[in-house]
């Protein structure tokens, strides 16, 4: 059973769903009586190309994707993609940037080989708020506006759609919100995320891309990242990574089950609310760094008191929560303190564990 499984609060690669992987255990050696499992199975059998179709219709049915927009099943993670899009939509050279946190920035980064980018605010010292959309210096011109939906590192999430001249292509970083709220998609050129937080585990990379953006690819860019290659060839081109495209077909149908996006985005209001809770009712025990209206549902980066005190209890709250049995809650490296991710998978229950323990950590300091 799963009596050994720990709690994870991993920012990605993230739980999955027990009853997905214990789906995956039985079909591991004989998939539907075929005599053999999905990692050894031709990519071009009829059963390999249900179980991609089939993740294609939970994608198109959750997301209510129109009928004009392609749906890919790439390779190369969310890192791939901040040089995809450049190679396939910046056609005359120039994009705009929102930079507000290290994935966006990385995103710029990386567009920067391909064209001119320019940030449409100045990067700020600390990843913390999203500066007023009043204050965004657009170009007329470019080819597209980027911005990362929910800075997975620094906890800061863009809250609806930013509102950009609609000739200009919207595309958007997904990856740590994917599939955990109701998005939009008709307001976007395109969409993308890497699986391994919300659906799925690492090597499928999902791309949402309006039809009137392919075609028009640098001619550089490799033929796997060409969306108009790979959508010619339903995301068959060459060999996908067939088994974890599989497991990302059974987590979406997961989703579906328990509710679609409405459900997810509920959950993850509820489970948010309880940490930030906590944290805030710690007389600041407990803190979050992040301005209120930017908090993220997914990743929660948080601080153990102040000054010298700090170091130690965050090092002695991390040891409590390992007894627990809950694990990664560290901080990433380059901003430190506590993070809790909180993905689909995560449920209630384990979200106010860690909520109680805490809780329980703070009375036991503070008395
Ligand atoms: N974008 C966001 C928001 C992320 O959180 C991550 C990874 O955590 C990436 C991009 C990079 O994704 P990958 O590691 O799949 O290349």
């Amino acid at each position: 059973g799963d009596k050994k499984r720990v709690l994870n609060f991993s920012p990605g690669p993230a739980k999955i769903p027990e009853e997905v992987l214990l789906q995956a255990q039985k079909e591991l050696l004989n998939y539907r009586g075929q005599g053999l499992g999905v990692m050894e199975m031709s990519h071009r059998s009829k059963e390999f190309e249900e179980i991609i179709a089939g993740a294609e219709k939970s994608v198109r049915d959750l997301l209510h994707v129109p009928d004009n927009y392609k749906v890919l099943f790439l390779q190369g993670g969310g890192a791939g993609q901040f040089a995809s899009v450049p190679l396939n939509l910046m056609q005359s050279g120039s994009a705009d940037y929102l930079v507000s946190g290290s994935w966006s920035a990385a995103a710029a980064k990386e567009a920067e080989k391909y064209g001119n980018v320019s940030l449409v605010v100045p990067k700020p010292s600390k990843f913390v708020t999203i500066p007023d959309q009043s204050t965004w210096k657009l170009n007329d011109k470019a080819d597209y506006f980027y911005y990362c939906g929910n800075e997975t590192v620094h906890g800061v999430e863009f809250q609806g759609v930013p509102d950009i001249p609609s000739h200009i292509p919207i595309v958007a970083d997904i990856s740590s919100s994917l599939m955990s709220q109701n998005v939009d998609v008709g307001k976007y050129g395109l969409l993308f995320g890497g699986a391994q937080k919300n659906i799925g585990p690492a090597g499928v990379t999902l791309v949402v891309v309006r039809d009137d953006l392919l075609g028009h690819a640098r001619k550089e860019c490799p033929s796997v990242w060409d969306y108009k290659v790979q959508s010619a060839n339903t995301s068959l081109y060459n060999t996908p990574p067939c088994f974890n495209v599989y497991i990302t077909a059974l987590i979406l149908q997961w989703i579906q089950k328990n509710g679609g996006l409405d459900a997810m985005e509920a959950l993850s209001r509820q489970k948010s609310g309880l940490i930030y809770d906590v944290i805030d009712k710690s007389n600041g025990f407990y803190s979050s760094p992040v301005d209120r209206k930017y908090r993220s549902r997914m990743n929660i980066p948080f601080r153990i008191g102040t000054g010298e005190e700090q170091d130690q209890l965050e090092t002695e709250f991390l040891a409590e929560a390992k007894k627990h049995r809950m694990l990664q809650l560290k901080g990433h490296r380059s901003v430190g303190g506590m993070r809790a991710s909180l993905y689909n998978a995560v449920t209630v229950a384990e979200t106010q564990l860690l909520a109680d323990l805490m809780k329980e950590f703070q009375d036991r300091k503070t008395d």
